[in-house]
């Protein structure tokens, strides 16, 4: 499949291209917003790249794309007005290009809590839970084959390829989950079966990730 990599540029979507860019399988499209990022993507393995942004028109990016994985965001470090048009607003306009163009797979990288802001009392993740949640019910409610995957805190350490994936993980103190195993999920997430239209939470667990997507 060709599979647009929207966030290449950032830490997980580096490793996307690294590990999409090595498949046989797959085809790794890296969508970056700046023409002096592509030295950086042809070093990881990008099949191909194209320059686009998300707070503009994508249309050229998604023509012709099998598969799309949303990795993209604003950042803890920018304001609500870019949480809502990147996380929320970007990540519709791509689920309207992929409906348009037929992309027949489409794996969003959301968090845990979106669509659950009420969990928060910290003004900036509530405005980003929100965001995040209402572009995954945009999602929900479209037309498309669509997984979507909810990590809890993302950290650097090495991949260690097991974890827990449920609807719901209730116990979630002092746990994250590598930013390499969430792309190994989200790269799985694009052909198993188990997991179409299901939206899930993941964090570092004691399950193979096939066989935690199996179990959903
Ligand atoms: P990251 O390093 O912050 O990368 C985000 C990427 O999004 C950057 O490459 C950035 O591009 C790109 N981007 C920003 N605005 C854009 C726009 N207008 N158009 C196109 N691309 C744009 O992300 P990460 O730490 O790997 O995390 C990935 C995602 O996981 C986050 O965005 C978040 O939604 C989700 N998540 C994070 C956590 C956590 O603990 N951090 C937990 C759960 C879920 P540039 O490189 O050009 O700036």
């Amino acid at each position: 499949m060709n599979v647009l990599i929207v966030g290449a540029n950032g830490t997980t979507g580096n490793i996307l291209v690294e590990k999409l860019g090595k498949s046989r399988e797959h085809k790794a499209v890296a969508m970056v917003r700046k023409e002096e990022q592509k030295a950086k993507m042809e070093q990881l393995g990008a099949d191909e790249i194209v320059i686009a942004d998300l707070e503009k028109d994508i249309e050229h990016a998604v023509k012709g794309m099998d598969a799309v994985i949303f990795a993209a965001g604003a950042g803890s470090k920018t304001g609500p007005d870019k949480t809502y048009a990147v996380d929320q607003e970007g990540a519709k306009q791509l689920v309207n290009q992929a409906e348009k163009h037929g992309v027949k797979r489409f794996v969003m990288l959301s968090s845990i809590g979106a669509g659950n802001p009420v969990a928060t009392s910290d003004q900036n993740m509530k405005v980003y839970l929100e965001a995040k949640g209402s572009a995954d019910e945009y999602l929900q409610k479209s037309s498309l084959s669509y997984v979507i995957v909810r990590p809890g805190p993302l950290s650097n350490d090495a991949e260690n390829g097991q974890i827990e994936a449920k609807e719901k993980i209730e116990d979630m103190k002092d746990r994250s989950i590598p930013r390499a195993d969430v792309a190994n999920v989200l790269i799985e997430s694009l052909t198993n079966e188990h997991v179409t239209n299901k939206t899930f939470e993941i964090l570092s667990g004691e399950r193979h990730i096939e066989e935690a997507l199996e179990s959903m």
